[in-house]
C-alpha cells in the first residue's frame, strides 16, 4: 500500500502547483462559495485497504454522483423495468440538456444526465413520502459505505431548491410527457437533496467498492448489488457519466467514472480499485479540471484502464 500513497502523494503534489485550476460552478449559489484550492483523493484497492492524499478527509457536495447510487437502488427495487423509462445511450449533449427530450417523447437518454436521474428520483418515491425516499438512498449510501455519518447539505439543497428552474423545466415536461409519476415538486425535493449528499473522497471510495468489487462492499463481504447491476452501472459510467465530455475521458482516463458539478469524481477499476477525487474548479464541460488531470496520472502509474495497454 505504501506504493499506492507514494503514487497519490506524487499526484497531489503535482496538482498543488496547477494554476489553471478551472472554474467552481456558481449556478447554485451554495457551491459558488467553495475555495478552488482544495484537492484530494482516495483509492481502496482490491484487499480492502485505503490510501489517500491532499483533503481527502473533507466533505464536499457530491451532486451527480449520486446519480450511479440512487440508479443502483432503483435497479434493485424495480429492475429492469426501469428501462422503460429511461435509455441507456449517451447523450452528446450538456448534463442539463432540454432539447432531445422533446424528440424522445420526454424518455431521457440516460440515468446520469439530469433528465433521467429525475425519472429515477420519481421511481425512488414509489409507495415513499420524499422523506423517506430521501432516507432510503441516504441509508443506502451509508451502508455501501460503512459510515453512518452521510447526510445531505441542507445549506446546497435549499440552494438547489431556489434556483433550479432548469430541472423544474426538465420535470414539468415529463411530467406533461407522462414520464413522472409524481407531483413534479415532489420528485425535484427528492432529486435537490440527493444532489446536496456531502460526502468526504474517502467515504466516496469506499461508497463506491460495489461497483468495483463486483457488487461487494468488503473482500467476502455479502452482496449490496448483483455482479450484474455492478457491470451494468459500470458500462453506464463509462459511456455517459461525464455528460458530452464521456468520449474524452474514456479517452484519456480509460475507467467508468462519474462527476459532479461539485468537483467530485467517482472512478472504478474493476476489480481492481474504488478511486474518488475532489477539486471543485470545472472545465468547460462541467467536469472537475484538476479531477480529470489527477486521474490520468492515476491510470498512467497503474496502468489501470479497461482497454488494456499501458
Ligand atoms: N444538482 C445538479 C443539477 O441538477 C447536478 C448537476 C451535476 O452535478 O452535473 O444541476
Amino acid at each position: 500500500m505504501t506504493d499506492m500513497s507514494a503514487i497519490l502523494d506524487d499526484i497531489a503534489s503535482a496538482m498543488a502547483q496547477e494554476t489553471g485550476r478551472g472554474r467552481v460552478a456558481d449556478y447554485i449559489p451554495e457551491l459558488g462559495k467553495v475555495d478552488p484550492g482544495h484537492f484530494g483523493i482516495a483509492v481502496v484497492s482490491a484487499d480492502g485497504s485505503m490510501a489517500s492524499a491532499g483533503d481527502a478527509a473533507l466533505p464536499f457536495s457530491i451532486q451527480s454522483v449520486s446519480k450511479v447510487f440512487t440508479l443502483a437502488l432503483a435497479l434493485g427495487q424495480q429492475g429492469d423495468k426501469c428501462w422503460t423509462r429511461v435509455g441507456r445511450e449517451p447523450s452528446g449533449d450538456p448534463f442539463n440538456s432540454i432539447v432531445q427530450l422533446e424528440a424522445d417523447d420526454g424518455i431521457p437518454r440516460n440515468p446520469l444526465i439530469n433528465a433521467g436521474a429525475i425519472v429515477v428520483s420519481d421511481i425512488l418515491l414509489a409507495e415513499r413520502s420524499v422523506d423517506e425516499a430521501v432516507e432510503a438512498i441516504l441509508g443506502f449510501v451509508r451502508r455501501a459505505a460503512g459510515d453512518e455519518g452521510i447526510g445531505v447539505d441542507a445549506a446546497v439543497a435549499s440552494s438547489e431548491r431556489d434556483t433550479g428552474f432548469r430541472n423544474r423545466a426538465l420535470a414539468h415536461f415529463m411530467r406533461a410527457a407522462g414520464n413522472l409519476h409524481h407531483d413534479p415538486e415532489e420528485t425535484l425535493a427528492v432529486y435537490f437533496r440527493q444532489c446536496a449528499i456531502a460526502m468526504s473522497c474517502e467515504q466516496l471510495a469506499r461508497a463506491g467498492r460495489m461497483f468495483a468489487f463486483a457488487g461487494h462492499t468488503a473482500p467476502g463481504s455479502a452482496e449490496l448489488i448483483t455482479p450484474a447491476r455492478a457491470r451494468r452501472v459500470n458500462s453506464l459510467m463509462l459511456t455517459c457519466g461525464h455528460y458530452d465530455g464521456s468520449g474524452e475521458f474514456a479517452f484519456e482516463v480509460g475507467l467508468p467514472g462519474k462527476s459532479g458539478v461539485g468537483g467530485g469524481i467517482l472512478a472504478v477499476a474493476p476489480g481492481k480499485a474504488s478511486i474518488a477525487v475532489w477539486s471543485p474548479g470545472l472545465n468547460a464541460v462541467g467536469n472537475s479540471k484538476l479531477g480529470t488531470m489527477a486521474l490520468e496520472m492515476l491510470a498512467r502509474e497503474t496502468g489501470w484502464s479497461v482497454f488494456g495497454g499501458l
